[in-house]
């Protein structure tokens, strides 16, 4: 399953890319010791680029790694600022870079570990339409994105333009990771061909993940990258990771192309399409998608609140955020305990739900709107949308 870089990609490199200083030789000693490696494998790192989408939890071990390896040229490519929220699992910035951008971090810190490493920092969202010419400049990708709608874009991006794509993904205490986009193996459409319905599955911010699981992770796409660059051992292509850091069981299934794939296998995707509209999360799709739970804007919310209706107003997230933050009035009721706890709703009044940013509301809004209430609303945007529009008093995590 393993194969190297096609050499044709890097022949029209500048020779000096190509020959290792004496600095280096040490730098690279372990390496070059191992006979999978040598100096020729070195060389050939040192000629290779790597982009890594998302500077984040599995970016930033992923990047550490290839730049300690020699990896002569490694993209970065983000939108985001240093969030104090970010740094326990974030390891490529620190507590002085919180609030600039993370490529600017990112940047500092591989410069720092690896000189003779050529670090670009891309700070722009990766978009259908910057997304080709992005990609199309580095030889492999590590996709260390945290949404649906950037993992589609690069999956598709990666097939189309030959490259192969290191996928890693975590939530909560499990992780993923595989190769795609290889010549003949599977892409990330072959294993989930749609998105999940929006909202349905939690993200990170709202599902919570143990740090160091991404540093498992992406320090597991940074092994495969190597090897793939290297042409060495067996990478992931075609068999999926699936780790559990709780029990610490490692398993791999396998996977295969899937003939009827519109990106790799009828390959009808013959360009990128619209991600939001595909994954609905665009604005428009988010007001009007199917459910029967209403919507109700913060602002709204603040009005009916001030004029003295009688609302009843819950917040479904864990105790460990409304010890954060909190909607005054509001009464705790977390999401898993919300069928059990139905008798204690009153059922003569209009119920608010709220969470983070409104996904876990709207599911526990649903799950009350299925036992027969009908005066069910689901605060949009959840209490990080509240404290921007209404209360800035209210903290932000
Ligand atoms: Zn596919």
């Amino acid at each position: 399953m393993s194969r190297a870089i096609p050499a044709s990609s890097i022949a029209d490199k500048p020779s000096s890319a190509s020959q290792l200083e004496s600095d280096e030789l040490v730098r690279y000693s372990r390496h070059i010791g191992l006979s999978e490696v040598g100096e020729s494998g070195q060389r050939r790192l040192k000629q290779s680029s790597v982009l890594i989408v998302g500077a984040g939890g599995l970016g930033s071990p992923a990047a550490l790694y290839l730049a300690a390896a020699g990896v002569g040229r490694i993209g970065i490519v983000d939108f985001d600022n240093v969030d104090l929220s970010n740094l326990q699992r974030q390891v490529l910035h620190d507590t002085a870079a919180v609030g600039s951008p993370k490529t600017q971090s990112a940047r500092a810190r591989l410069e720092a570990i690896n000189p003779f490493v050529r670090v670009e920092s891309i700070e722009a969202e990766l978009t259908a339409s910057n997304a080709l010419e992005i990609i199309g400049a580095y030889d492999i990708v590590v996709d260390g994105t945290d949404n649906f709608k950037t993992r589609y874009l690069t999956n598709d991006a990666c097939v189309l333009l030959g490259r192969p794509n290191v996928y890693g993904s975590v939530l909560r205490f499990e992780g993923q990771a595989s190769v795609f986009g290889t010549p003949d193996g599977p892409c990330y459409r072959c294993l989930f061909r749609e998105p999940p319905p929006p909202g349905l599955v939690p993200n990170c911010a709202e599902a919570g993940v143990l740090g160091v699981l991404p540093g498992l992770i992406g320090t597991i796409q940074a092994t495969e990258a190597i090897k793939s660059i290297l042409g060495i051992g067996d990478t992931l292509a075609g068999r999926l990771l699936l780790v559990d850091a709780l029990r610490m069981n490692f398993r791999t299934i396998r996977l295969r192309r899937d003939p009827d794939c519109p990106a790799c296998g009828t390959r009808e995707l013959k360009e990128l399409i619209d991600y939001d509209e595909f994954c609905g999360t665009s604005p428009s799709r988010d007001g009007t998608r199917s459910s029967s739970v209403r919507e109700i804007a913060p602002r709204e919310l603040s009005d009916r609140l001030r004029r003295g209706d009688v609302i009843d107003l819950i917040d479904v997230r864990e105790p460990y955020e409304w010890r954060i933050a909190r909607i005054e009035g509001a009464r705790l009721i977390p999401l898993g305990r919300i069928g059990a706890s139905a008798p204690e709703i009153a059922r003569d009044r209009d119920v608010v739900l709220y969470c983070h940013h409104g996904a876990r509301s709207q599911a526990a809004g649903e799950a009350l709107v299925a036992q027969g209430f009908d005066r069910i609303w689901n605060l949009s945007g959840g209490i990080d949308r509240w404290s921007e529009e209404v209360d800035p008093s209210v903290p932000t995590y």
